[in-house]
């Protein structure tokens, strides 16, 4: 019998449930049975033959959700480290994004699919807009189920208008073949409203409304997308609870209201955001709207994809503007309002219901799928002492002290290694698609496309000058 179809016990764990009333249980188990928890409590009494994991002096927290990744682009990981938003898009949009071939985007989803399980981020939305061709399509879902984590495939290509393409004969037929009754966990339609007044993106509306699939949406980007899309997509009857909008950094309370209204929820991407330049992370202003928010990487191509730096980056931008904003009006901060307790509900539970998943996963309660995270690491000086559990997973824990990983009942990273993953055919997959980008770019391009030159600095005028003591007159010098 393999590990897989084995009961899995937790033993003595701090579990943090994320249930709704966010309950924590100190020294207590999870037993996993099948794909599903079974129980969680103190002192468990587990089927024989239970694998037994030993979860003393760790954290046991739901399997993370990431709503907003473009997997394909993992294969460049860290090339962008310093670009702005204009240089990803002349870079992708315009340069080079032609140039990945199926077998691209198989090597960055693959890279990308292992690296969220192994960060203990077990669904992830592929936004897939690389999707050129329906050769691109499926080898994006060819590399999402030969991974053990649950994946929604966000379609998108932008290469064309997704009037274009979403109402294209080999859409559809893509979507017959690999979307109904496929392994997925989940599909969407991942296209950008432009604020055209003639709405072209209806016609790709309205397949998404035939095809039952939610529409996600990079809305409120500076200089991309703006107040009249989501007035576009309101007018006309298009945004419900459904639709995911990434970043809503640079919209006005109008647009925030109408997004409220209609039950939607944002995709916050914090280190993407501060980066890149789609608006200040919005959070601060979704609390006052009371929008529901998920957490989200967006690309590996320039920051990490882990959604414990998204926590961490949240938390700190949220409170930086709180406090920016009330310095501005000579106050003072005395008590933040967002607590780490609230990212981490946003990492599970609120990537959860954004995806209409909120039964099913998100939270480590009887019934639920068992994807659970174990965040233990012995020979850390960082795990002890516990004394805040939530606050020690945003501000302590990283991807490295991730112990154990079950997706849906399986085992998928036990003792900090990852279970049957060949992470050398998916280094060598990698490395063809850089020398072939590489190669056809020709190295001068290469270069200038990583190392996007250095605006000059103006240094101000100082109106002081230095001074020193002079001890011998006992005088200061000038
Ligand atoms: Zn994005």
């Amino acid at each position: 019998m393999s590990a897989t179809d084995r009961p899995v016990v937790f033993r003595n764990g701090l579990v943090l449930t994320m249930d709704d009333a966010h309950t924590v249980l100190p020294g207590a188990d999870v037993l996993v049975v099948g794909d599903r928890i079974a129980e969680v409590g103190v002192g468990l009494t587990a089927p024989e033959g239970a694998l037994e994991i030993d979860a003393t002096g760790g954290i046991l927290m739901p399997g993370m959700v990431d709503t907003h990744r473009h997997m394909w682009q993992t294969a460049m990981r860290g090339y962008g480290a310093d670009w702005t938003l204009t240089q990803y898009f002349v870079w992708y949009y315009l340069e080079s994004g032609k140039l990945f071939r199926p077998e691209d985007v198989y090597a960055g989803n693959l890279l990308g699919a292992i690296e969220a399980i192994d960060a203990g981020v077990t669904t992830t939305v592929d936004w897939s807009h690389g999707l050129q061709t329906a050769d691109h399509a499926d080898a994006a879902v060819d590399a999402l189920e030969a991974v053990p984590g649950r994946f929604v495939l966000a379609y998108g290509n932008i290469q064309q208008g997704p009037w274009e393409w979403a109402t294209s004969p080999e859409f559809r037929d893509f979507h017959r073949r690999r979307i109904d009754g496929g392994g997925l966990a989940g599909f969407q339609m991942a296209f950008d409203v432009t604020g055209d007044p003639a709405f072209p993106e209806r016609a790709a509306f309205e397949v998404a409304r035939e095809l039952g699939a939610a529409v996600t949406t990079h809305a409120g980007v500076w200089g991309a997308t703006n107040d009249d899309g989501i007035r576009l997509m309101h007018e006309h009857g298009f945004m419900n609870p459904s639709t995911v909008y990434v970043h809503a950094a640079t919209l006005t309370h109008d647009s925030y209201n109408r997004i409220a209204a209609t039950g939607g929820s944002v995709s916050v991407s914090t280190e993407s955001e501060q980066s890149a330049g789609q608006g200040y992370p919005p959070t601060w202003q979704l609390r006052h709207h009371d929008i529901p928010v998920s957490l989200s990487m967006d690309t590996s191509v320039w920051w990490s994809g882990d959604l414990f730096s998204a926590m961490r980056t949240t938390l700190g931008a949220d409170r930086s503007r709180e406090h920016l904003e009330a310095h501005a009006k000579q106050d003072t901060i005395t008590h933040c309002h967002l607590r780490a307790e609230q990212v981490v509900e946003w990492a599970t539970r609120g990537g959860a219901r954004a995806l209409g998943m909120d039964s099913a996963i998100g939270a480590l309660t009887p019934g639920r799928q068992a994807d659970v995270v174990l965040i233990k690491n012995d020979t850390s000086p960082v795990m002890f002492p516990i004394l805040n559990p939530h606050g020690h997973v945003v501000f302590q824990a990283q991807r490295g002290d991730v112990h154990t990983v079950l997706v849906g009942g399986r085992v998928v990273k036990r003792d900090g290694r990852l279970v049957d993953i060949d992470l050398a055919a998916a280094q060598a997959k990698v490395t063809a698609t850089i020398d072939h980008l590489r190669e056809t770019m020709g190295e001068q391009a290469w270069q200038r496309g990583m190392n996007p030159d250095v605006p000059e600095t103006a240094i101000l005028e100082n109106p002081y000058q230095y001074t020193e003591w002079d001890a011998g007159s006992a005088q200061w010098k000038h």
